[in-house]
């Protein structure tokens, strides 16, 4: 949890460094009942409360100059449950302690995204995700939650208990009340294997159709001033288990991903016009490899690398165009990005605020090395993205509010009506949810 660095200053701040935030006080509660206590103290004291996890979301969503409060002793595994194939969690464990507490059990998460530093609570209120043709948002693999609400009861919600409640808690941005614990579907653990493969933009956009049909997870990172993308395909295996050797794992992971990647992007901030060149050799400096693991080694790796992102969904068959008119884009600006842009998907769903609620989609991401202005790429993508019908991850930069929001999201106004219901003196509330939410 270092990432959110609150020190005597008393100022909070966020994994890529460009949110910050005064609170009035800071409370880490051990128990449910210490957490409702705090919402009820906050509540006499007429402070808002907000509950932060490890600080990796890109946008204010965490902030609050009210009362902090944060996850570290709120850890844990409640309960696993092999007939119903379920685990309860405590909403601060991290995502890397419930994998490897998982895979001990023989269990694991169906998808996820590709960091596990994140607490259980804080991923799945942003609603993070990873690539799937079937599965889904970590948010859509949740069976059961439950939260303090604003005048400090404890409501628990499923399919069956409270299912209003249940239908948009599971991805709420912190503004329906504070998750004390999380009940995910588990299955037992299987392996992936992974095929990493360049491939040109050119054939990866016409056979994105094929790619996305033939596998279980698909997704390609394009490096922009090139037409050079890097596939991955993961599928389910039989095995044996073939992980990728400690060496070139090192190598490839940790060497050229992170480290000499980190000083690629020294470079290119500091002589910008270098970018392009730099752009082409780092797309080609990751070759074809295939392994097989348990899905969290596959799914996941360090990212080390600080940068800024933006991520929209687009539906599904608007990809390939909005791609196309990003790279023209960048080809015909001044802009040098050294970081590639991301393309994952996710099957429809029927969360309200999941950026994937109710439409198949893809996710398009691009990035900033931290410490270099991103504002005009950031800007022109957008303007892409919104004229695809884009919907921004909420923990990702964006500069959507309401009124462009309730427009994205058909089932945006069954969220508010129950903010309303849930939290009328808007004790959950911070400047972001204004921003998005509206008052
Ligand atoms: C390096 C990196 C890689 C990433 N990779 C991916 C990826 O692959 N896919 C993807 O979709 N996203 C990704 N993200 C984004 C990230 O997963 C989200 O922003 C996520 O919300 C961060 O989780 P967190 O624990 O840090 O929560 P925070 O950022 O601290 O908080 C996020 C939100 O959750 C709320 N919250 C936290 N705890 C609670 C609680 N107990 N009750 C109620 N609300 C709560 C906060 O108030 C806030 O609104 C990445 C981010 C980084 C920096």
């Amino acid at each position: 949890m270092s990432t959110t660095v609150s020190g005597q200053s008393g100022t909070w701040r966020n994994w890529a460094g460009n949110v910050t935030a005064r609170p009035v006080r800071e409370v880490t509660p051990a128990s449910v009942e210490e957490l409702s206590a705090a919402v009820r103290k906050a509540a006499e004291d007429g402070l808002t409360v907000k509950a932060v996890g490890t600080g990796h979301s890109f946008t204010a969503a965490a902030a609050t100059d009210g009362v902090l409060i944060r996850p570290q002793l709120l850890t844990g595994i409640r309960a696993i449950d092999r007939a119903a194939g379920t685990v309860t969690v405590e909403a601060g464990t991290p995502l890397k302690r419930l994998n490897v507490a998982l895979a001990r059990e023989g269990l694991s998460l169906t998808n996820m995204g590709d960091i596990m530093e994140q607490t259980v609570s804080g991923a799945t209120s942003t609603g993070t995700h990873g690539t799937g043709r079937e599965s889904a948002s970590i948010a859509a693999q949740i069976k059961g939650l439950e939260l303090v609400t604003a005048d400090g009861s404890v409501l628990s919600c499923t399919e069956k208990e409270n299912p209003d409640v249940f239908a948009a808690a599971r991805l709420g941005i912190g503004a329906l009340g504070v998750i004390t614990a999380i009940t995910f579907a588990v299955e037992p653990i299987f392996l992936l294997t992974a095929r990493e493969e360049p491939m040109p933009f050119e054939r990866v956009l016409a056979e994105f159709d094929e790619l996305w049909a033939e596998n279980e997870h698909f997704e390609f990172y394009w490096f922009p001033h090139t037409g050079n993308t890097n596939t991955k395909r993961n599928n389910r295996s039989a095995g044996p288990e073939k992980p990728v050797g400690q060496l070139s794992g090192w190598f490839e992971d940790e060497f050229l991903s992170n480290g000499v990647f980190q000083v690629a992007n020294w470079v290119g901030r500091a002589v910008p016009t270098t970018v392009p060149a730099i752009a082409r050799i780092s797309s080609r400096a990751l070759s074809a490899r295939t392994y097989t693991d348990i899905p969290y080694k596959v799914f996941t790796s360090p990212r080390r690398v600080r940068f800024v992102e933006m991520e929209y969904a687009v539906p599904r068959e608007a990809l390939t165009q909005t791609l196309r008119e990003l790279k023209v884009m960048v080809d015909r600006s001044d802009l040098r990005v050294s970081f590639p842009v991301e393309v994952r998907t996710a099957p429809a769903d029927d969360i309200a605020l999941s950026t994937a609620s109710g439409r198949d989609s893809a996710y398009v991401a691009v990035h900033m090395f931290r410490g270099t202005p991103y504002q005009a790429y950031f800007t022109a993508a957008e303007r892409i993205f919104t004229a695809h019908e884009g919907r921004p991850h909420w923990g990702k930069v964006h500069t959507r509010d309401a009124e462009y929001l309730a427009g994205a999201y058909p089932r945006f106004g069954e969220f508010t009506a129950l903010r309303d219901r849930l939290d009328p003196d808007r004790r959950f509330g911070n400047d972001y949810l204004r921003r998005v939410l509206g008052s």
